[in-house]
């Protein structure tokens, strides 16, 4: 029998880079004569998949996502060979979900039609915000109309399938601020939406700007712009009870979704199955071994996308337990005792047995129906208690 493999794609230019991004990309206005670079690096991006594709042929691809970056700087046909590379190399499952990041004020009707007849069925767009004052501030390309346009585009193509990205937590934003934002979207009922809070982030403008304030925060003083930590939790709390009522499930710590309407690519990641990431500085796992490629680019490209891995490690079974529990404890039905059992011959009540107690005993984990998973009150501070499952 074929494995199931999930397929990762990085697309790791921008239009310009956003002020808090430290995602791997680079932004077209800098990159000189940037359509050659462009056509260098799908070149190379091309070779890696041809090259390293004949290594799986016993798998079978379940989820595609190309994300970035800004996959949507790519013309419609630099997208369409893309795809073509991909199903030359690959047997692709008839009902497999393929999802493209899309920027608003980059995804062209041209984009989308390629998209729909390569077999793409879910998009993400970038939003982040609602509010015209925040995007400013983050620096993003788009206002709100864009977003307008890009989601309705989207829908009259075919794409039933729409997650919005959301950011919480912004210099200046209230509470209130925040659920405008989200009162908004709804009214464009997406399938998904996925609400992460800003991490300030080393080497970027907003680290410049906000680094005093971030760290008066962590100390526990109030801060000056940036939410104080209740505001955050408050956000937080209030926007899984809101959602909730809309329809939504609160399947992953930060990922809310409709019925049947999972990320089904990033579900996999979260369950430890098996994804091969091409591009730029992209990951891939084969249990055990986690490899991540080249992030210089022009090592990427002067090696036809084939260079030495930047990183490979084998995770000893330790790691591998640690990592089972620190994954799945994000999804909503959080980790099976007898998965655990199967995989590793040890009871995960046996390994992680002190941690275990110690959330048990303070309300923020559960064990029932022979699965380890967050209660609500756990999952409100998820990556505090995430930490500690660290053997
Ligand atoms: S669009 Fe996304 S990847 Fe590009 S600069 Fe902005 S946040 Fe970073």
């Amino acid at each position: 029998m074929m494995n199931p493999l999930g397929i990762y794609l990085h697309i790791p230019f921008c239009v310009k880079k956003c002020d808090y991004c430290d995602f791997l990309s680079f932004p077209l206005i800098d990159l000189y004569q940037k359509e050659k670079r462009m056509e260098e690096y799908l070149d190379a991006l091309k070779n890696e998949i041809r090259t390293r594709s004949r290594g799986l042929k016993n798998y079978r691809v379940n989820t595609i996502f190309l994300g970035g970056g800004t996959p949507t700087v790519l013309s419609g046909s630099q997208l369409d060979q893309l795809f073509s590379v991909l199903h030359e190399s690959f047997s692709v499952d008839e009902n497999a979900e393929i999802t493209m990041e899309a920027n608003p004020g980059t995804l062209t009707k041209d984009q989308l039609s390629v998209f729909v007849a390569r077999g793409g069925n879910r998009l993400s767009l970038g939003l982040q915000s609602a509010q015209e004052r925040e995007l400013e501030l983050l620096g993003r390309i788009h206002r709100f109309k864009e977003f307008e346009q890009s989601f309705f585009q989207a829908r009259a193509a075919g794409i039933e399938n729409i997650n919005i990205d959301l950011m919480s937590a912004l210099p200046g934003q209230s509470a209130e601020d925040f659920f405008k934002t989200l009162s908004t979207v709804l009214t464009f009922e997406p399938e998904h939406l996925s609400v992460y809070s800003l991490i300030i982030e080393e080497g970027t403008p907003f680290y410049e700007r906000y680094r005093k304030d971030e760290e008066n925060r962590e100390r526990g003083e109030i801060p000056h712009l940036l939410p104080t930590e209740e505001t955050e939790r408050l956000i937080y709390h209030q926007t899984g009870e809101i959602l909730n009522r809309a329809g939504y499930e609160h399947y992953e710590i930060s990922n809310y979704a409709r019925k049947n309407r999972r990320c089904r690519h990033n579900e996999n990641c979260w369950k430890r199955i098996d994804y091969a990431g091409f591009g730029l500085g992209a990951s891939s796992f084969f249990d055990p071994l986690r490899r991540r490629n080249e992030t210089d680019l022009e090592q990427y490209i002067k090696a036809g996308g084939l260079p030495p891995f930047e990183e490979e490690i084998s995770l000893s079974i330790r790691e591998q337990m640690e990592e089972m529990l620190f994954l799945g404890l994000r999804l909503s039905e959080g980790v099976s005792i007898s998965e655990f059992e199967d995989k590793f011959h040890q009871s995960p009540l046996a390994v992680f047995s002190k941690t275990l107690k110690k959330y048990q005993s303070t309300g923020h984990l559960l064990l029932q129906d022979g699965h380890i998973f967050f209660t609500d009150r756990g999952r409100d501070v998820a990556n505090m208690i995430l930490a500690d499952f660290l053997l």
